[in-house]
């Protein structure tokens, strides 16, 4: 019996190939792009074991929780990490970054999230790149939540590592992924004797046996489903038009921040100019538990996109996630009313 994910035909060098140029496009990158067969985390430890060893000096910037996970595979490759945590209902500015490249000249890798889909909160990418280049670090970036979401020019904006995973505001698979690296990244992964190589994290395998073989011949068989759903994603991208997909998104954030309000709740990042177009965090009152509230809204309608804060943030926090098919303002306010509901009701309870 035929069935349309199965007996699919190998996918070839070339077919492959052409999914790359579209994820370029989509970025606006005359770099090289590499795709990762894998959720986004394969690229984002992929590039920081690439470019770390003893003797990097890194400053990860912590947003959310994905910074703190970066800073901890820095130290595991023997860099030494600066840490610079901003709390999650603000971003980090371009002067924070400044300061503490001021403080320690001898950084060389910068950390960085675009947007945070699980605090809510996005970064001045534009404004931080420029201090970045004025000092010649290497440029890391987590666009993960922001792409298709939000405008990101990683060539514009000087980044030397973009990572982008199609499962959020691109509505596609969640098990493939990208990196756009600059001539500068090739080359600190090329003089690292530590960059993973002959290994599945080794984004050098693919420079070497890939990009620079002029794309003929790929490493391994590709995941053909979801190579040939993030083709169709970034198809259906530019149907709609990315600007198109971005005002979605926006409008959507708005339409949070401005609901939240008469469901008895709080924007949780407290400037809107901080705000994630991807998600937004709401903030209960005093004594209301997140996590209860999210409960009560998910009994009355199991197919919402709410969840609580992770983590010690599940009693305070409560996430909107109106990305992809759900960045509607329909969407949004239905999940606006029944967190409203489900607030009277733990309240009176
Ligand atoms: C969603 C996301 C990822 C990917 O993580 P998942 O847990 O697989 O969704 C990575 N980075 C950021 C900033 C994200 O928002």
């Amino acid at each position: 019996m035929t069935h349309p994910f199965l007996d699919l035909a190998p996918m070839g060098a070339a077919e492959f190939a052409a999914i790359e140029d579209k994820v370029a496009r989509l970025l606006r990158t005359e770099q090289d792009v590499v795709i990762t067969q894998g959720e986004a985390l394969l690229p984002l430890e992929g590039c920081i074991r690439s470019a770390a060893q003893p003797g990097t000096v890194a400053l990860n910037v912590i947003t959310g929780p994905y910074g703190q996970t970066f800073g901890n595979w820095l130290r595991d490759c023997g860099a030494e990490v600066v840490d610079l945590a901003v709390p999650f209902h603000t971003a980090v500015t371009a002067e924070q970054i400044r300061a503490a490249l001021t403080e320690r000249p001898d950084i060389d890798f910068v950390s960085l999230v675009h947007a945070e889909a699980a605090t809510g909160n996005t970064n001045p990418v534009a404004e931080i790149g420029e201090a970045v280049r004025e000092h010649g670090a290497l440029f890391y970036l987590d666009a993960v939540a922001s792409v298709g979401a939000e405008p990101l020019l990683p060539d514009a904006w000087g980044v030397d590592l973009c990572v982008i995973g199609a499962q959020k505001a691109m509505g596609g698979p969640a098990g493939v992924s990208a990196v756009s690296v600059s001539e500068r990244a090739w080359k600190r992964f090329a003089d690292n004797p530590r960059a993973p190589r002959r290994s599945y994290l080794s984004l050098l395998d693919w420079k070497e046996r890939w990009v620079d073989g002029g794309r003929k011949a790929l490493l391994h068989a590709p995941a053909q489903l979801e190579m040939l759903a993030l083709g169709a994603c970034v198809d259906r991208i530019e149907e709609e038009g990315l600007d198109a997909l971005m005002a979605r998104h926006a409008e959507a954030a708005r339409a949070a921040r401005a609901g939240a309000a008469a469901a008895g709740l709080a924007p949780y990042v407290h400037d809107a100019r901080d705000a994630a177009p991807v998600a937004t965090t709401l903030r209960t009152p005093d004594g209301v538990d997140a996590s209860a509230v999210v409960a009560a809204a998910l009994a009355a309608d199991p197919a919402l996109p709410v969840a609580a804060g992770g983590g010690a943030l599940a009693h305070e926090m409560i996430r909107v996630n109106h990305y992809g098919p759900d960045a509607r303002v329909e969407v949004v306010e239905r999940c606006l009313a029944a967190l409203g509901a489900a607030v009277r009701k733990v309240r009176s309870a």
